[in-house]
Parts: structure tokens; C-alpha cells; sequence
């Protein structure tokens, strides 16, 4: 199988949108953020082009007003906003760079590394690095990103797109594979002017292919479900999307009517918010009332239609310890101890990806359906 990295990345974020992308092949709208993106990376492209004199800022802005293609823009203010903005970010581009100092020796480099073996299959996954710089001991890859997010330093030390990216390099490289402490690999945030690097350890990097491995099994299997996140809002296939579909829904012939279903979810929704709000006011009271009882000396208050009374409620703190030691011959430590599933994420993302595997073996899936909520935003901005 050959894969682009940009596809295994879409099927990490939602693995429907990949179907419908790499293998139904359906159309998309091209989105106005990824124009503006590919041209800011253009731009920077430009900017390091090898020649006897770097562009100034002038002729940076020059290329990038050249090459603005406004089509995608709903009005002339959002065009004007967005075009504004990749102004800016040339500006402070050339304000926190030495451009004549940097030394590229790669920009916009392709690369397609192999990965698996000649028994179990093997892949290829492609991708373009932005820019491979060479620092006075080592050497530095970069990765531009137009987003407004910014991810935490863990995430990018664990970034799949940077270790993807070194483990390129280090195929056209290898010798390097010595001196991987001497390699920064970067995302540069230009929307904020900021740079987060980290670094690789061989371990990691050996690790990668089980990952990639993984991910091209599931789609060997026709694993597609989708994944509801922010990045919902980009997609081209919300009309399609089982997650989406009733937004956009023209001709209902379930047995539950349309206008059944529209007043069930207002409801839905007005039940579920007075009961949010009534659960607060709760609270309110019984700490208002908890005072009064005291200020009143009293421990039982009369109303028309029942009796508050209140008590005190006491728990314990167990030492571990000494309780397993008591309960487990006798067959009842298993009966009382109920694993945190939230505290066990937070203790697995801090241990390695090895521990982490080892722990899905331990687990079994149980499924049940339940509804959430979110706002409806009246408007959508990066
Ligand atoms: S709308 Fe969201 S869940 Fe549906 S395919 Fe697109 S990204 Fe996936």
C-alpha cells in the first residue's frame, strides 16, 4: 500500500473522512484556510529560495500579494482580514528570522520511505518536508503551520509528523543515526511567531513503523467510523457524515415525523437545561439552608409539604495497602476495587507507547449509547 503521511494524518483525525477522501474519491470544496496555507508556504518556500541575495520583506509581500488568489472568500472584509494576516505573518516572519543567516539545505523536499516486511507486507508512506536546515552542529527540520491552535510541548515531543519526517531524513542520512541528538525537529506556528522544537530517540523512531503498521491494518479492514471533533467544521462531507446528515436532511420518511422529531429535541434540549439550572439552584439552597440551620440552632425545618432534616455524612481514606493484604485471601479484593478509566488515561499517556499496548490487551469493550450536548455557535472561526 502507498500512503501519503496528510492521509494517514485524516484517518487519525477521522478515519470516515478518509474513506470518503482516499477511497470513494468523492469531490471536495477546496476551503479558503488551505489556499491561504499552501500559498503562505509558497511564500516561505520563496523567501529561502539558494540565490545570491535573500528577498526582503518587500519583494516577500510582493510574491505573496502576486500569487493571492481572493475567490474563496465569502466578502471583500473577510478577504481583505485574511490577506491582512498573511501580510503580518511575513512581517513578523522577517522580524524574529535572520534570513540570510538560515542555511537550507532542502525545501520542500518529497520523500517515500518503506516501511513493514516481505512477509507481513510491505508500505510506503510519502510526504513533503517544508525545509531541512543545517545548524552549526547538526541539523534542523522544520515544519510550517498556519493554524491558530498551538499544541502543548508533549504533544509536539510525540508529534507523528515530525518523527515521520526525521526517520525521512535519516534514509537519505544515515550516517545521522549516530548524532540524532544533534537533529531539532520544529513546527513553526507563523500565525503567533513562535517555534516549538523537539527532539527524537532511536526507540522512538524504531517505534514508528508499529504505529504506521497499525493504522494501515485498520484500513485493511474497513475500520471507517467517524469522529466527531472541531475539525468537523473543515470538512467537505458534513452533508454525507452519519454525525452530520440530519442538519442538512431535505426529505424525512422515517415514522417519526419531522415535526415530531423537531419538537422531541427542543424538549430534549429545555428539559436538559432546567435541569442543569435547577441542579445549581439546589446547591445554592442547601448551603443556604445548611446556614440557617445553624444560625437557628435546629436540626430539622418544617415546610408545607415535608421535613428537611439534615446528618452527617462520613466516608473513609483506606490504606491500600493494608486492605489488600486483609481482603485478598479471602476472594474479595477483586469485588471492591472499581478502576478509574479517566485516571488510568491521564497515568498511560505519561508511560511508553510499549506499557500502553500491553494495557489494551487488558481491556474489553463495552459499548452503550448515551446523548450529549453542545452549544450552537452562531458563527465558526479557526
Ligand atoms: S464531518 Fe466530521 S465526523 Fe464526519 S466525516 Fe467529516 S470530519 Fe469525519
Amino acid at each position: 500500500m502507498r500512503l501519503s503521511y496528510s492521509s494517514l494524518d485524516t484517518y487519525q483525525s477521522c478515519a470516515l473522512k478518509y474513506k470518503y477522501r482516499e477511497i470513494d474519491r468523492l469531490p471536495e470544496e477546496k476551503s479558503k484556510e488551505a489556499v491561504f496555507g499552501t500559498l503562505i508556504h509558497s511564500t516561505m518556500k520563496f523567501i529561502h529560495e539558494p540565490g545570491l541575495i535573500q528577498p526582503s520583506v518587500e519583494q516577500a509581500i510582493d510574491y505573496f500579494g502576486k500569487h493571492w488568489n481572493g475567490d474563496l472568500f465569502v466578502n471583500e472584509m473577510e478577504e481583505r482580514a485574511a490577506f491582512v494576516q498573511g501580510v503580518e505573518m511575513i512581517q513578523r516572519y522577517y522580524e524574529d528570522n535572520r534570513i540570510a543567516e538560515a542555511n537550507p539545505i532542502a525545501l520542500e523536499s518529497r520523500f517515500a520511505i518503506e516501511i513493514g516486511t516481505e512477509e507481513a507486507g510491505k508500505h510506503v508512506i510519502a510526504g513533503v518536508i517544508d525545509r531541512i536546515d543545517r545548524t552549526h552542529d547538526g541539523y534542523e527540520i522544520i515544519d510550517y503551520k498556519t493554524t491558530k491552535k498551538m499544541p502543548s510541548q508533549d504533544k509536539i515531543d510525540n508529534d507523528l509528523q515530525l518523527s515521520i519526517y526525521l526517520r525521512a531524513f535519516l534514509e537519505r542520512y544515515p550516517k545521522e543515526w549516530e548524532r540524532l541528538d544533534t537533529i531539532t525537529v520544529s513546527l513553526y506556528f507563523l500565525k503567533h511567531g513562535v517555534k516549538l522544537s523537539s527532539m527524537r530517540t532511536k526507540e522512538q523512531l524504531l517505534a514508528l513503523d508499529e504505529t504506521f503498521l497499525e493504522i494501515i491494518r485498520s484500513i485493511e479492514a474497513g475500520k471507517f467510523a467517524p469522529t466527531l471533533s472541531p475539525l468537523c467544521d473543515w470538512c467537505s462531507f458534513q452533508k454525507i457524515c452519519p454525525l452530520w446528515k440530519h442538519k442538512f436532511k431535505e426529505n424525512p420518511k422515517e415514522a417519526i415525523g419531522e415535526a415530531e422529531a423537531g419538537s422531541m429535541i427542543e424538549e430534549f434540549l429545555h428539559l436538559r437545561n432546567e435541569m442543569a439550572a435547577e441542579k445549581k439552584r439546589l446547591a445554592e439552597l442547601q448551603e443556604k439552608i445548611i446556614e440557617y440551620m445553624e444560625q437557628e440552632g435546629v436540626e430539622r425545618l418544617f415546610g408545607s409539604t415535608g421535613i428537611i432534616g439534615r446528618s452527617i455524612r462520613t466516608s473513609y481514606v483506606y490504606d491500600e495497602t493494608k486492605l489488600k493484604a486483609l481482603l485478598s485471601p479471602l476472594g474479595e479484593w477483586e469485588n471492591v476495587v472499581k478502576i478509574d478509566g479517566a485516571a488510568l488515561k491521564t497515568v498511560l499517556e505519561a508511560l511508553p507507547e510499549a506499557v500502553q499496548k500491553q494495557t489494551e490487551e487488558c481491556r474489553e469493550k463495552k459499548e452503550s449509547l448515551s446523548l450529549s450536548v453542545k452549544a450552537v455557535k452562531d458563527s465558526i472561526s479557526d
